[in-house]
């Protein structure tokens, strides 16, 4: 029977021929998967990896990427979410119930600070603060049942101890989840990082971040090593209808083959704006893992065994300059843009005002106004003048 063109438009062939090879592998676009067969429906294991039964629970394209990510991470299983802060969401409503205590650093990353402050309000959960380089601050009742960690923290960029923590943490049965958006993979292995083979139990990764590349797309992933755990993830993942565009996820897959070359480039040159931003006077203090004077170096120095340091320094400036100074300071920036997140080509600062964002009293960390510069992909020299200039601008308007 002759069928409409309608009809023949939507059931036109669409199989590419099996032996095609290219770079990257193809792109899925799923909502609905087509079952062969009853069998086959009636057979499939949505909660096993890698069955193909619906969009949410994944694609060939989404799993090729969750599968490079936790190789990259040294992990075994994977989750893909929509952005950074939903992967951490999925690791906080999977694993916490009421009346239990979750404990975070002080520089934790600020939205799952919120994000948990919101939990303990509604759901009766107990949120905890300690400081990451004082492991005695980290006193876990029996309530306790996850730790977050962040190598380095956000902002303020003190490196924790890492082992000291994890150790603790298993002495009580806490679970352990990195958030390793700043070690990427790349700085150290979360799932082996000492002489004694510790491993945390799960990682959070904004893609967003290097992986992505390219200040443009948003995902985020979590992964672990241990099956019992990943089931649990999976479920909640499952049935809280968390999943990301094939389109979005193509794109990261392409970014990853340079990720790496990125990642060190954008190391390299924080090393070397930080060591230019330490000669000048402005500054009463530069945050960076790789510093001497850094809060927490020597745990760096440990874990980041090649000297990796990813894109990120931060600057306290002399008290002298008040906030309309430091605007001043980043309104003049030309190459630095304002805004949020880090990792992609261009070069991003944000200012910050550390009273309104620490619990806890700091000692390392000296009174004035914060400035956290994103190195991209610039020209490290080029990213100097910018600076340079911008501070003369700055004193130019204050003796005005
Ligand atoms: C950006 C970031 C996130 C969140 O990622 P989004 O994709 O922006 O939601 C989480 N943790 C850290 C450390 C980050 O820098």
């Amino acid at each position: 029977m002759k069928q409409d063109s309608q009809t023949r438009l939507i059931h036109a062939p669409r199989k590419a021929p099996q032996a095609i090879s290219t770079i990257q592998p193809p792109l899925y676009r799923a909502s609905t998967i087509i079952f062969n067969n009853t069998d086959a429906l009636f057979n499939r294991h949505w909660t096993d990896d890698y069955d193909y039964s619906y969009g949410t629970h994944g694609t060939p394209t989404t799993f090729t990427l969750g599968d490079n990510i936790a190789q990259l991470e040294g992990g075994l299983y994977h989750l893909l979410a929509p952005s950074g802060l939903s992967a951490i969401n999925l690791v906080n409503s999977c694993f916490l119930s009421q009346g239990d205590e979750v404990w975070v650093a002080d520089n934790i990353y600020g939205p799952n600070m919120e994000h948990l402050r919101n939990m303990e309000k509604r759901y009766g959960i107990t949120v905890k603060v300690y400081n990451p380089i004082e492991l005695d601050t980290f006193q876990p009742t029996d309530k306790a049942k996850l730790i977050w960690l962040e190598a380095a923290g956000s902002v303020t960029l003190e490196f924790p101890d890492l082992a000291g923590l994890v150790k603790k943490a298993q002495a009580h049965n806490i679970l352990t989840a990195l958030d390793n958006t700043w070690g990427a993979g790349l700085a150290f292995d979360a799932f082996d990082f000492s002489e004694e083979h510790l491993s945390v139990d799960m990682t959070v990764h904004a893609l967003t971040k290097y992986p992505s590349g390219g200040g443009d797309i948003l995902m985020g992933s979590v992964v672990t090593r241990d099956k019992t755990l990943h089931h649990k993830l999976f479920r909640a993942h499952a049935i809280q209808g968390i999943s990301v565009s094939g389109d979005d996820v193509a794109q990261i897959q392409r970014s990853l083959a340079s990720m790496q070359l990125r990642y060190q480039h954008q190391s390299s040159s924080a090393l070397t704006l930080m060591t230019w931003l330490k000669q000048q006077t402005e500054f009463v203090q530069v945050l960076h893992p790789s510093d001497p004077d850094s809060a927490g170096h020597q745990y760096w120095k440990e874990i980041c065994k090649q000297g990796d340091s990813a894109g990120l320094v931060s600057v306290i400036f002399d008290s002298t300059y008040v906030m309309q100074d430091i605007r001043n300071f980043c309104d003049s920036l030309k190459l630095f843009k304002l805004g949020f997140s880090w990792g992609g080509p261009v070069s991003l600062v944000m200012l910050y005002n550390l009273k309104d964002m620490r619990v806890l009293e700091h000692s390392h960390l000296k009174d004035g106004l914060l400035v956290r510069f994103c190195i991209g992909l610039e020209y490290p020299e080029d990213l100097i003048q910018d600076i340079q200039h911008a501070l003369e601008q700055m004193k130019k308007l204050k003796n005005e």
